[in-house]
């Protein structure tokens, strides 16, 4: 099947693709990795694309004031090559996850938050780091944070005239570790299920929060610290990742029949992906508090 027929404009500033957006039935164009697919099977009939790439100011990734800022345009494999990432661990962590290299040389990080797939991995990255999505329009811009973002499969709070502009995630805290993972049939698949894990254990108590994927319309985020807690005071503070996955394995089924809001698909029962999150959750909750010890005794301050 081809595309609907459709208008093209390649605007080069912030201003002029607003404008554009303005426009009744115009839709942005990024990688066009999620978009052209969509076209192609005729599942959207936009008007007009409104092709990002020329405006400079939208190819930026920077740190500025505690946070890494991925502009619109930036790519998927440029975030992961790139050193800034290093001081947003989960989000290296993730990134290997989506599709192959060729889809995350052309796939953008904001592009892939603004499509919201209930199985894709910036969405939960996005989620478990409450990273905050900044969105521009005519009428002005707005901060939103990724709690808020996210409102169904496929769909956020993003107004057809607005642009997300830029995405910024937090740097990591020294006493912070971080867990990812997933399962997918075959490498490159999108997930049946997945968990991104974020540990905090500078304080007098250690806080954790997970965020699974692939299990309801959009990603779901859970405060775990109670529980792991509960595990670490079976164990001590210092157990091995082991240890700890076997403490947590008590608990991890609960949890999961709690995320997992699917009635199943051609590819997974919900019992199965309730497994699968079990199962993931405690391996990744378990190396995200090892490496939160490990990465706070080493740090320089
Ligand atoms: C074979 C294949 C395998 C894939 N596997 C995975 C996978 O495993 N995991 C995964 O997460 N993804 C996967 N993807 C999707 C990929 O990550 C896409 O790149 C991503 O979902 C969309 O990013 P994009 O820049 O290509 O956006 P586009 O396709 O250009 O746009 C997607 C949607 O978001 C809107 N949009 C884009 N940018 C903005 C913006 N800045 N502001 C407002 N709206 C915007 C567009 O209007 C459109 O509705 C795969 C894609 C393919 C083709």
């Amino acid at each position: 099947m081809k595309a609907a027929p459709f208008a093209y404009v390649r605007p080069g500033t912030i201003d002029d693709t607003v404008a554009e957006l303005g426009r009744d039935g115009a839709k942005v164009l990024a990688g066009g990795q999620s978009l052209v697919p969509v076209l192609a099977m005729r599942m959207g009939r936009p008007a007009t694309l409104v092709d990002i790439n020329a405006v400079p100011e939208l190819n930026t990734l920077s740190r500025r004031n505690g946070s890494i800022r991925v502009g619109a345009t930036v790519r998927q494999r440029r975030v992961q090559n790139d050193d800034l990432s290093a001081l947003v661990p989960l989000l290296r962590l993730a990134l290997p996850w989506i599709g192959h290299r060729e889809i995350r040389s052309r796939g953008t990080v904001c592009g892939s938050i603004a499509h919201a797939d209930p199985s894709a991995e910036l969405p939960a990255v996005a989620s478990c780091l409450d990273a905050t999505l900044v969105l521009t329009s005519a009428r002005g811009r707005r901060e939103v944070p990724a709690s808020e973002f996210f409102t169904g499969a496929m769909s956020t709070v993003i107004e057809p005239d607005e642009l997300l502009t830029e995405t910024l995630f937090p740097v990591a805290a020294d006493d912070e570790g971080f867990g990812f993972g997933e399962f997918a049939r075959r490498h490159g698949d999108f997930a049946l299920a997945g968990v991104a894990a974020r540990v905090r254990s500078g304080g007098s108590t250690v806080e954790a929060r997970i965020t699974c994927f692939g299990i309801a319309d959009h990603a779901v985020t859970v405060d775990i610290s109670a529980q792991l807690n509960n595990a670490l005071e079976q164990l001590g503070p210092s157990p091995t990742e082991s240890e700890l996955r076997r403490a947590l394995a008590q608990h991890a089924d609960d949890i999961a029949a709690d995320v997992v809001d699917t009635g199943g698909d051609a590819h997974a029962s919900a019992a199965y992906r309730r497994q699968l999150i079990a199962a993931i959750l405690a391996r990744e909750v378990s190396r995200a508090y090892l490496k939160s010890r490990s990465t706070s005794e080493v740090s320089p301050s």
